[in-house]
């Protein structure tokens, strides 16, 4: 197969036309799982398309567990090669996902919540998904202004759900996160010398995003006091966010925390959603 010099403009141009016959409409943004052609003709001059190829025909392969799928498809005017089966690739994706949430310590019981499966039965409830929800969406600014959420409220009402559908939407975006309970914080990082303790807390500036759950269930001493001090400080200065999860009302927080390091949740653009409909739910 000698390939034929034509100027890039013209094979767009034959392209675009075999589109408007077909009367498809191109994508505005080619997917992942599409690999440009010219991807497999790396040592072809630039603006050289293989003559076979300049006319586009769509070709098909088939998927052993989900059948026919299109092999290649025109987007924006380029001949596209779809390398596999779209749902495999799909399934493949959602995999890796999960693997990825069990690497964040998404509880198994939660590995699937999502915004969109939440349910809402009353306008509290909305509220609570729709801020949980900006937050995830605008990620990116609130990471770089360390911008930390408190969740709280009675129990049952969805804050890990919630917490969950964010870190995922999180995890989907590239960002890494990491949950951990307040108990299982204080249990690591007690008896550690300063060096583990500095190792420890290293760790956990390490991602993007770290969500502390379950205050309530934790001493609230002076000892693990200073400890959420270090903690949220490290992250503080680091200017990374952190979620903090609690049954507990906003004072009874402060108060197994300590005042200074919920002082450090309190800085910059930070949000407290008040989960509290079961009240009256079952008064
Ligand atoms: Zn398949």
């Amino acid at each position: 197969m000698q390939p034929l010099p034509v100027s890039e403009q013209s094979a767009r141009q034959v392209q675009a036309e075999i589109l408007r016959d077909k009367g498809i409409k191109p994508a505005a943004k080619p997917t992942d799982n599409v690999v440009q052609l010219r991807d497999f003709f790396p040592d072809a001059p630039a603006g050289e398309v293989p003559a076979d190829l300049q006319a586009f025909r769509q070709e098909w392969e088939s998927c052993e567990t989900h059948g026919r799928y299109p092999a290649n498809a025109l987007r924006n005017g380029v001949v596209c090669w779809v390398p596999d089966c779209p749902t495999c690739a799909q399934n493949r994706k959602l995999k890796a996902l999960s693997s990825k949430l069990v690497a964040v310590n998404v509880p198994k019981r939660f590995q699937h919540a999502t915004f969109e499966n939440y349910v809402c039965s009353n306008p509290a409830q909305q509220v609570a998904v729709d801020e949980c929800r900006a937050y995830a969406d605008d990620f990116q600014r609130n990471r770089d202004e360390g911008n930390c959420v408190v969740l709280y409220g009675n129990p049952g009402n969805g804050k890990n759900h919630l917490a969950t559908a964010l870190v995922r939407q999180v995890v989907e975006a590239g960002f890494s996160a990491l949950i951990i309970t307040a108990r299982d914080y204080l249990e690591e990082v007690w008896g550690k010398d300063f060096s583990q303790k500095k190792a420890l807390i290293a760790g956990f500036t390490g991602v993007d995003l770290l969500v502390i759950d379950e205050i309530e269930k934790t001493s609230s001493g002076k000892a693990a006091h200073d400890e959420f001090f270090a903690l949220i400080n490290a992250r503080y200065l680091a200017e990374l966010p952190t979620v903090v999860i609690s049954n507990l009302p906003i004072k009874g927080i402060e108060a197994h925390m300590g005042e200074m390091a919920f002082d450090r949740l309190r800085q910059g653009d930070r949000r407290a959603i008040l989960f509290n409909w079961g009240s009256y739910r079952n008064s």
